[in-house]
């Protein structure tokens, strides 16, 4: 029986863990599937404050759980296969082990959706990447592909034209959800190429262990065709990790924990930070902040439901 259990290691459960510790709460943090979430995969943060150089990803959240476990943070990898939140203490599964706690902050983050193709997932690593921060580097004066028509994409897609010598932006549709001011900056980029409506069939070439090309087809058309390309960018956006709460607490319909009162979910008791409950903002610094919230949040609950 723990006083608060916090599921997930990135910026927002690091930063809860923080503040749970030096709040004599001795809180247990359990890893996840992506240790360090996001961040633990990006290479330098320029907008965390207080790293006037920048600071790497990794480093920015190591220094967080070595902060978080000199304060008493106990960590425990796993991810949760199921919750019961309806009643307290409230009661959790990772794999073969059980816990149970009296506050539960949830910071399970949002996961990079994917296309969902056989050799997509062979190539992760070997070509295929969904963080243009993190690999655009290595293509260096190379033909890329970048897939999506969101904010992301159109983003990812401009900052790739500063390594790439030629970016193909693939669409599934004629129409963009990107906001007007996104899609334009992508539109009048020289080194863009935009191709709709087109779906990816296949990323070439799983036997040569590296990206090749991507085979695509034209919806309108019916008809196939191959770009040739080293890299290929997934950037449909992201899904946040709630699959264990489904039916116990209120999400929106794309699955985002639904908070109120700051990182108040519909559970009393159980609190929500970071990107779980956030696809607008989407920050290490507001997920941080968020971490801050939850915590707090969970040392006045239980200090006005257990003392
Ligand atoms: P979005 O959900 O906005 O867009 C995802 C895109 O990927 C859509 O165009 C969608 O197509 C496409 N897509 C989804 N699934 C598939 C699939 N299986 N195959 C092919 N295409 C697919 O996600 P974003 O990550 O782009 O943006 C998320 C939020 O973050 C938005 O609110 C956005 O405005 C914000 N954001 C803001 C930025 C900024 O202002 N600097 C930068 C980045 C994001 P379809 O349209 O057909 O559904």
């Amino acid at each position: 029986m723990r006083n608060v259990i916090i599921i997930g290691s990135g910026c927002a459960g690091l930063t809860a863990a923080i503040y749970a510790a030096r709040a004599n709460l001795s809180p247990l943090v359990l890893d996840g599937y992506e240790p360090g979430g996001q961040l633990s995969i990006t290479t330098l943060v320029e907008n965390f404050p207080g790293f006037p150089e920048g600071i790497q990803g990794p480093e920015l959240i190591e220094n967080m759980r070595k902060q978080a476990q000199h304060f008493g943070t106990e960590f425990k990898s796993g991810a949760i296969t199921s919750v019961d939140l309806s009643k307290r203490p409230f009661k959790l599964t990772a794999g073969n082990e059980t816990y149970e706690c009296a506050a539960l902050i949830v910071a399970s983050g949002a996961s990079a959706r994917l296309l969902g193709v056989d050799s997509e997932r062979k190539l992760i690593g070997h070509g295929v990447s969904t963080c243009a921060t993190c690999d655009g580097y290595f293509f260096r004066g190379k033909e890329i592909v970048v897939v999506g028509g969101g904010d992301t994409a159109m983003e990812e897609a401009t900052f790739l034209s500063r390594f790439a010598s030629k970016i193909t932006l693939m669409h599934r549709r004629n129409e963009f959800r990107a906001s007007k001011i996104m899609l334009e900056r992508a539109r009048a980029n020289p080194k863009i190429e935009i191709m709709t409506p087109v779906v990816v069939e296949e990323v070439l070439d799983v036997s040569k262990g590296g990206v090749e090309g991507v085979r695509v087809l034209n919806t309108d058309t019916k008809v196939s065709s191959v770009v040739p390309a080293e890299g290929l960018f997934v950037a449909i956006g992201h899904d946040p990790n709630t699959k264990p709460f489904v039916g116990q607490l209120t999400m929106d319909a794309n699955g985002y924990l639904v908070t109120h009162e700051g990182p108040k979910t519909n559970v009393e008791g159980v609190f929500a930070a970071g990107d779980v409950q956030d696809h607008v903002y989407r920050q290490a610094i507001t997920a941080a902040g968020s971490g801050c919230m939850a915590a707090i949040e969970a040392e006045r609950f239980l200090e006005s439901h257990h003392s």
